[in-house]
């Protein structure tokens, strides 16, 4: 029996995750599901539930490590034309969770509109982005959101706004499985100087960063006061390596995965990174990327 019969269209087995993250890295989903709209994704759910299926929701796969036996269950990306909408209303924007987030950047550059050009060069689509409360120095997603439309994972859709909605460091209090769109709320500025910032960003971004390599960002969060990438620097591991994930030595707290890397190199090796920080530093580093396995 087919559990998603009549949504064929939409739903892949044994799909190889890895092409869908930023690591290249993953063994495969039970079930692919793309949903095209917020109805056709309240059947997915109906029918994920029906079936007790576990869902996991996937944005672009810039913050995610994939074990290489992939995930038992329904990774659900929303994409297409209704979930990935930026529309635009004076100085709001509601952005759908399967924009990209750079092409929210670029947008909001050319209609004036000041707030996002912060989150230059992050990887990403808004759902991710609002869930993990993207940024850095220059500033985070969350200081622009005004409300979120979400999804349970009954299907049940409503909206949370601020000041109920919390953005912290790299985190939010939305508990509701998909974050279907993102109320932002910005603020008239001349485009050149917002193009200033979107340069000093990248600029930033590419000094600091080992770009054009496979890798997920930042692995671990700052602890309180210091940056963990100093830490795993002053630890002497930069340029670890385990199997074929190494330390970036451009910035210590990037794992990158070299040429026939597997998942578990990288899993080894922050577990290596984790454990001398500890025995050097007495710091316990708690992990930014999330780990499906
Ligand atoms: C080169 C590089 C640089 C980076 N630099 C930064 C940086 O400067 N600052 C920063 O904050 N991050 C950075 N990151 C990490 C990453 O880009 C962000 O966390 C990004 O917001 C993740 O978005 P995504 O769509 O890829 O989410 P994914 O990686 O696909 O998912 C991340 C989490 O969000 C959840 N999620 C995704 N979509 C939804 C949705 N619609 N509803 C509910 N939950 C959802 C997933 O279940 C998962 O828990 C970087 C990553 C890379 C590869």
């Amino acid at each position: 029996m087919n559990l998603f019969s009549g949504l064929e269209k939409i739903v892949k087995t044994d799909f190889r995750l890895a092409k869908s993250t930023w690591y290249g890295l993953g063994g495969p989903a039970d079930y692919f599901i793309r949903p095209p709209t917020t109805e056709q994704l309240q059947e997915v759910v109906r029918r994920c539930n029906e079936n007790n299926i576990k869902m996991f929701v996937l944005g672009y796969g810039s913050n995610l490590l994939i074990g290489d036996k992939g995930v038992r269950g329904a990774v659900i990306k929303l994409e297409g034309d209704q979930l990935s909408q930026i529309n635009f209303e004076a100085e709001h924007v509601t952005a759908w969770a399967g924009a990209e987030l750079s092409r929210l950047v670029l947008t909001c550059v050319e209609k004036a509109l000041s707030g996002t050009e912060v989150l230059t060069g992050i990887p990403g689509s808004i759902g991710g982005a609002v869930k993990m409360n993207a940024g850095g120095s220059f500033g985070d997603i969350g200081g622009v959101v005004e409300s979120v439309t979400v999804m349970d994972s009954q299907g049940n859709v409503f909206e949370k706004s601020k000041p109920e909605l919390m953005f912290d460091y790299r985190r939010t209090n939305i508990t509701g499985k998909f974050i279907l769109n993102a109320r932002l709320n910005l603020t008239e500025a001349d485009p050149e100087q917002i193009m200033r910032t979107v340069k000093e960003v990248w600029i930033h971004k590419k000094n600091s960063q080992p770009l054009n390599t496979k890798n997920s960002g930042c692995i671990f969060k700052n602890p309180r006061g210091v940056s963990a990438g100093a830490l795993i620097d002053r630890a002497g591991l930069k340029g670890l390596k385990i199997g074929a994930a190494a330390v970036s030595e451009k910035h210590a707290n990037f794992i990158i995965a070299q040429k026939g890397c597997k998942s578990r190199d990288v899993m080894r090796l922050i577990d290596a990174v984790t454990e001398r920080v500890k025995e050097k530093f007495d710091i316990e580093l708690e992990l930014e990327i999330e780990i499906w396995k």
